[in-house]
């Protein structure tokens, strides 16, 4: 799998702002300060998504569409405030990454 494989991109646009994305094989290492083991990290102001490069794409995709609504719920705060309930923006990045894969709109 190349980095410019849609499962895998190395930049994201998301609402018109182009974040980086790297992936770390330690999921200690997703977190910028090295304090605690986590599969998903964004910094909406350095503009940045830091993934954990776990073997299971399934799972790195669901991580990757977590990140994404925590930018669409920064850039929306105040209208849509997906941050307020982290375990329903868990379950609506699980259920997008599952309905896209299952209907052949990304492929694993
Ligand atoms: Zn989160």
């Amino acid at each position: 799998m190349t980095a410019k494989h849609p499962m895998r991109p190395s930049t994201l646009v998301i609402m018109g702002k182009t974040y980086a994305v790297t992936y770390h094989a330690k999921s200690c290492d997703v977190d910028p300060d090295g304090a605690s083991s986590m599969f998903g990290h964004t910094d909406v102001r350095e503009k940045s998504i830091r993934i954990h490069d776990c073997a299971d794409p399934v799972e790195r995709f669901d991580s990757l569409l977590h990140e994404v609504l925590h930018v669409v719920s920064w850039e929306m705060r105040g209208v849509l405030d997906l941050d307020e309930n982290h375990h329903d923006l868990a379950r609506l990045a699980a259920t997008l990454a599952d309905t896209l894969i299952r209907n052949g709109m990304v492929t694993p």
